[in-house]
């Protein structure tokens, strides 16, 4: 690790407590540079590797901070997370979505959405408010009972670097609706663009309610996992990654909420229209961020009468990509994000190209594309691959596509679900009962019919993992019921209705007389 100048406009993500750790307090060897994956020269900002002992000075705020959230309503709450919208539409959103660019490599509209999404998600559960604090009434022979929802406890919401400000808020706003102080962990890859925002978001609201700890997963990330004032988790990120934290939170039986992997199929079946909708939402659905998606289209079946036809118009239309610099305006798709996706990426179509698939490689580099330096891959169409190889069994996150024929429904559902992924897939045909029926046999949280792209799931729809893509939904009323548990409260004012027989005598007391009473 060396520590790097920052220029004078460079931002930092620090750790903050309760206000910003100041730079010198950091140790140098704990400071990193961000630098643009478009070039990798460029140095964005500086992210502090947050220790041990800042998780922990982050947790005594969150754990102060608990009674006093958790006191207020909903309702309340909801008036303040709409102050936090406002303040974030103050603060120039527009300059934290071309700092994502900066540091993640991704166009201009995606940034924007990404950025836009935290007020977005704010006000949407602002909305859901009512529906927190209404109580149910249960009345028995015995009296009667309410049944409430109330917070889990301090929060860590840890989270990956693919669309930081945007998965953040999915997880860290309905945490707050429900009432939990959330400490946050941004990944140490796009650490910048989220920090700035949650410092915003965190003045809007009651001190050490939303606290930030950049830094390593096996620091930071584990201290959070681990320590025992941390009630729950709500991780977005890997499958791998998702089973050790699953793991460190065992011992203290911690909430979990993980939104993991995925190895999306496409199923073209047989009743189709292949058109330029189709392929139009086709091609957007597998390149969209070079294929970095969570919900990517990621494995492209389609029925064998079809094959030919599907994947010459796919080909066609993939070849209009233009892959460059995210700030420019021709670009449709950045860099890879990671100099290590990037390797793996050309890793697994090498491995496709040994094992006999036909690679073809599509689209153009932009003009100011530093081709050389950046962490570019032009869309690659794999056909007449076997089934078992890496790129059609894991998630490849990146800009490259296996299509593969099947012969019947059976075989293509077989295959979809043939992965211990369960994420998203969709079903593409112009016959809505044939594409329904498909569907429903597929193992997965979301199955999108004519389309497979970033919307396709709003904030309404619960969105989620089957089998090792997660536990747990985020998105909807749902998401904030799985940041709190109910809680029973019982007024029994008639126990003889209770089952059992007495076990003590009716209480006898000594009359003034001195004569017991009967
Ligand atoms: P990752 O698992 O490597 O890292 C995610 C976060 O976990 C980072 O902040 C990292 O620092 C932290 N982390 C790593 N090790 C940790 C540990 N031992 N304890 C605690 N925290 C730890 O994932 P990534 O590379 O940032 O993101 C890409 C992955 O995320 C892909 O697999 C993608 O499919 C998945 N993803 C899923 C969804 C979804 O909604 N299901 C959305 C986006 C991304």
């Amino acid at each position: 690790m060396t520590q790097t100048s920052t220029s004078a406009t460079a931002p930092t993500a620090l750790p903050y407590l309760d206000g910003d750790v100041p730079l010198g307090t950091i140790p140098s060897a704990d400071l990193l540079p961000v630098r643009n994956p478009a070039n990798r020269d460029e140095v964005v900002g500086t992210v502090a590797l947050g220790s041990a002992d800042h998780v922990d000075r982050a947790l005594d705020l969150a754990v102060a901070a608990a009674p006093g959230w958790a006191a207020l309503t909903a309702t309340a709450r909801a008036d303040l997370l709409r102050s936090a919208a406002d303040a974030l539409d103050r603060h120039d959103p527009a300059a934290r979505a071309v700092l994502l660019t900066r540091e993640h490599g991704k166009v201009r509209w995606e940034s924007t959405l990404d950025v836009g999404g935290a007020a977005a998600i704010l006000r949407y559960y602002a909305g859901l408010a009512a529906e927190f604090d209404a109580e149910v009434d249960h009345r028995n022979a015995a009296g009667t009972a309410r049944f409430r929802r109330r917070p889990l406890g301090v929060t860590a919401v840890i989270v990956p670097w693919n669309y930081p400000v945007y998965l953040a808020s999915l997880m860290l706003v309905p945490a707050l609706l429900a009432g939990n102080p959330v400490v946050v962990k941004p990944s140490e890859v796009t650490p910048l663009a989220l920090t700035e925002t949650l410092r915003i978001l965190a003045a809007a609201l009651p001190p050490g309610v939303v606290t930030v700890v950049p830094g390593t997963g096996s620091v930071a990330g584990t201290a959070l996992t681990t320590d025992r004032r941390v009630r729950a988790v709500l991780f977005t990120g890997s499958t791998a990654t998702g089973r050790t934290i699953m793991a460190a939170a065992a011992p203290t039986l911690k909430r979990l909420g993980l939104e993991l992997g995925g190895n999306d199929p496409a199923l073209v079946l047989e009743s189709a229209m292949i058109d330029d909708r189709l392929i139009d939402e086709l091609v957007r659905g597998t390149f969209t961020s070079s294929g970095q998606v969570c919900y990517s289209v990621k494995r492209i079946y389609v029925h064998r009468s079809r094959y030919a036809e599907l994947v010459t118009a796919y080909t066609e239309a993939a070849d209009a990509l233009v892959v460059g610099d995210g700030r420019d305006p021709e670009t449709t798709i950045g860099p890879l994000t990671t100099r290590s996706q990037y390797d793996r990426v050309r890793a697994l179509v090498a491995e496709a190209r040994r094992h006999g698939a036909r690679v073809r490689t599509v689209g153009r580099r932009g003009t100011t594309a530093h081709w050389e330096r950046g962490n570019f891959l032009l869309p690659t169409v794999v056909t007449d691959a076997p089934h078992d190889i890496a790129l059609v069994t894991e998630e490849q996150f990146g800009p490259t596509v296996p299509i593969l024929p099947f012969d019947t429904d059976d075989e293509a559902v077989a295959l979809a679900n043939g992965t211990d992924y369960g994420l998203a897939a969709s079903v593409w045909s112009a016959d809505a009962s044939h594409a329904d029926t498909v569907a429903r046999r597929i193992e997965a949280g979301s199955v999108f019919v004519n389309a497979h792209r970033l919307g396709a799931s709003d904030l309404a729809m619960p969105f989620g993992g089957a089998k090792q893509s997660g536990l747990g939904r985020r998105h909807g009323f749902v998401a904030v019921e799985e940041c709190s548990e109910l809680q029973t409260i019982a007024h029994v004012v008639n126990p003889a209705s209770l089952p059992g027989p007495t076990v003590a005598a009716p209480p006898t007391r000594p009359s003034p007389s001195g004569r017991k009473e009967q």
